[in-house]
């Protein structure tokens, strides 16, 4: 019964989510006015804007105008009930639970974003930062030490590598945005998941853009956005940070 309340508590945070998507990166407000079809601008009813239901039902297109809807919106609503499911499990009805999948959820955001506009908002990573290191103080998962430590390395790390970076090749390569996510990480998820999450970010950030480079050739001038890989990080961290250290020591014991 939870499994399932908390499933449709997810898809209904996944469609605040959508609005937040749609709306951070023009600094609209993200609650008045109701949530509309962004083109023909009609009100979108209650009973249209049910999450995941109503896109099945109106197969994918507004009521008014038939325009289709953006897959975004059935897939964030989607992945936001399969995680708030998954962190339901892990951490049982607890403020943990609340807390991760409030990081997970501003991830999933942030990711999104990025991917649209290549930035990564200062309104959800800095108050990010915030918010993990009062969840240290209350959830039984991290200390507050280990939450300042992750602040630290997290920004630290990647503003040292961003500095480099600039300095050898003289050009952005690795945003502010990035530096300030990895430190609302370090916050959430302490200090030895800040190292995780820059290897594993950096290992599949690098074979993408291979990738990308032998199919696009090598002039591509699009920058791939780096918020996708260090959310991905993230998330495996937040799941596996602990069963990938034991693994690392006796693998090397
Ligand atoms: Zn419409």
């Amino acid at each position: 019964m939870w499994d399932i309340i908390s499933i449709v508590f997810g898809a209904m945070i996944g469609s605040f989510l959508n609005v937040c998507i749609f709306r951070l990166p023009k600094e609209e407000s993200i609650v008045w006015p109701g949530s509309y079809c962004p083109h023909c601008k009609n009100p979108i009813k209650s009973y249209d804007n049910i999450p995941l239901v109503s896109y099945i039902l109106l197969k994918g297109c507004c009521r008014h105008c038939h325009t289709a809807i953006s897959f975004q919106y059935p897939l964030v609503e989607g992945i936001t009930a399969l995680a708030s499911l998954i962190l339901f499990i892990k951490f049982g009805l607890s403020l943990s639970y609340l807390f991760y999948f409030l990081f997970v959820a501003a991830l999933i955001v942030i990711t999104v974003i990025d991917l649209y506009h290549q930035i990564i908002p200062d309104v959800i990573s800095l108050p990010g930062i915030g918010v993990g290191l009062i969840a240290s103080l209350i959830i039984p998962e991290i200390t507050l030490f280990n939450s300042l430590f992750g602040i630290l390395l997290g920004g630290g790390s990647l503003f040292l590598v961003a500095t480099l970076y600039h300095w050898l090749f003289k050009r952005e390569g690795m945003g502010g945005g990035d530096v300030k996510l990895l430190a609302m990480i370090g916050a959430f998820l302490g200090w030895k998941a800040v190292l995780l999450t820059i290897l594993l970010s950096s290992l599949v950030g690098s074979i993408t853009g291979i990738i990308v480079m032998l199919s696009k050739g090598k002039d591509f001038k699009y920058a791939i956005p780096f918020g996708p890989f260090l959310s991905f990080g993230a998330v495996i961290a937040l799941f596996y940070q602990n069963e990938i250290i034991l693994w690392y020591l006796r693998y090397k014991g």
